[in-house]
């Protein structure tokens, strides 16, 4: 069992930056950076809005170099998952085993009910670590529709990331779901292998920003499905089409590959009832665009100054990222509250003492 003033939960821009901080601080942080380091940034090709890259920079590398700064200033950096936790009273505990038998492989797709007894069977083992404080940095995972056929074909033709899997539909149909940045984004990847790329999205009009619908809505290769739902993907060994629903009318297509870039839900399962939460599973902070946040920050007002602005509902436990953040969810955003994060657990646990 190892014990630690910090652990960080995650590994992307706000669990990396806390990272740095924390290190900084000689406050020799364990970083539990879960069995795929790195977080979403690891399936984005080009970032092109982080500042200091003029030039853009790939956002696997970007993640690497980010990885790599933590560790120069002593970060300890596990790549396994955080599979339960005790934030009830301090020092908080960690697990990071398995049930026998479990594929860890499945932990970030378990239903609420398997993770409920999985947290359970994990708890009855002695725990790995044991921590003054946290910062919760566990991010946000791909949304799904809920529609037969998801759970079923995911891997085999239905994926929610088209820069990993682009590459395997080379002169393939496909069609992507969604409106966002993060459709566009997939689409124009696609684009790059596909023959032919249709975007399904359920209004008349794009989310994304207006340069990334322009590159989309201009390419030769990609037309638009406008006021359509997606009711199943149909499939026999793999994906072989989809059904929808457009203007009222059910259709069936066939398909070659179904990409989802519909918005992403915050990874924050195995914290709660143990920190506080609003109703779509994002953790609150005293910080939080949210009634929620300002309550918390008002019951935390000191001298007209909110004390550890990143802080949760419960003492030394802070948040950031993407599994906080309801409104921007930059990669930049996340690492400006990571270096928040480690900057209020290194006040907190001066001011305990520590
Ligand atoms: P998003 O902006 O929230 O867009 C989600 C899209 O999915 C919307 O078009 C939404 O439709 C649609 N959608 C949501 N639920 C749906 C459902 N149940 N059925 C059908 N469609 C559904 O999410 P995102 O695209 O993942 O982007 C998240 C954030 O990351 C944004 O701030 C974005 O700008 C940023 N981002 C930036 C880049 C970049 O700069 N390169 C790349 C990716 C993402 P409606 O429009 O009808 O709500």
């Amino acid at each position: 069992m190892k014990k630690t003033k910090v652990a960080i939960i995650g590994s992307g821009p706000a669990g990396f930056t806390a990272a740095t901080y924390a290190g900084r601080a000689m406050l020799e942080p364990v970083v539990l950076a879960g069995i795929k380091s790195g977080g979403q940034l690891m399936w984005t090709t080009d970032v092109e809005n982080f500042p200091g890259f003029p030039e853009g920079v790939n956002g696997a590398q970007l993640m690497f170099q980010m990885r790599q700064q933590a560790e120069r200033f002593g970060a300890h950096i596990q790549d396994v998952y955080a599979t339960a936790v005790d934030l009830s009273q301090r020092p908080f505990k960690i697990w990071t085993g398995y049930p026998v038998g479990a594929d860890p492989q499945r932990f970030d797709r378990l239903t609420t009910e398997e993770l409920v007894n999985f947290m359970d069977e994990v708890k009855t083992q002695p725990h790995d670590i044991e921590a003054e404080s946290v910062i919760i940095a566990t991010g946000a995972a791909a949304q799904l529709l809920g529609i037969p056929g998801e759970e079923e074909f995911l891997g085999r033709g239905f994926s929610t990331c088209a820069v990993c899997d682009a590459a395997f539909y080379r002169d393939k149909s496909v069609y992507v779901i969604g409106g966002g940045d993060s459709a566009m984004e997939d689409t124009l990847a696609l684009t790059k292998f596909a023959k032919e790329v249709t975007v399904i999205h359920r209004r008349g009009e794009f989310r994304a920003s207006k340069i990334m619908q322009e590159r989309v809505l201009n390419h030769p290769k990609v037309k638009v499905m406008w006021n359509t739902m997606v009711e199943e993907i149909m499939g026999d060994q793999k994906v072989t089409g989809i059904k929808i629903n457009q203007d009222g009318k059910s259709q069936e297509l066939s398909a070659d590959g179904v990409f989802i870039a519909i918005g992403h839900v915050p990874a924050t399962r195995i914290f709660q009832g143990q920190v506080e939460q609003d109703g779509h599973g994002y953790v609150v902070t005293r910080q939080s665009a949210s009634a929620l946040g300002v309550t918390a920050a008002q019951a935390a007002t000191e001298d007209a100054l909110v004390r550890f602005p990143t802080m949760t509902s419960v003492e030394g436990v802070f948040a950031a990222g993407d599994n906080v953040d309801v409104r921007y969810k930059q990669a930049i955003t996340a690492a400006g509250q990571g270096c928040s994060a480690a900057l209020d657990a290194e006040r907190w646990l001066e001011a305990q003492g520590e």
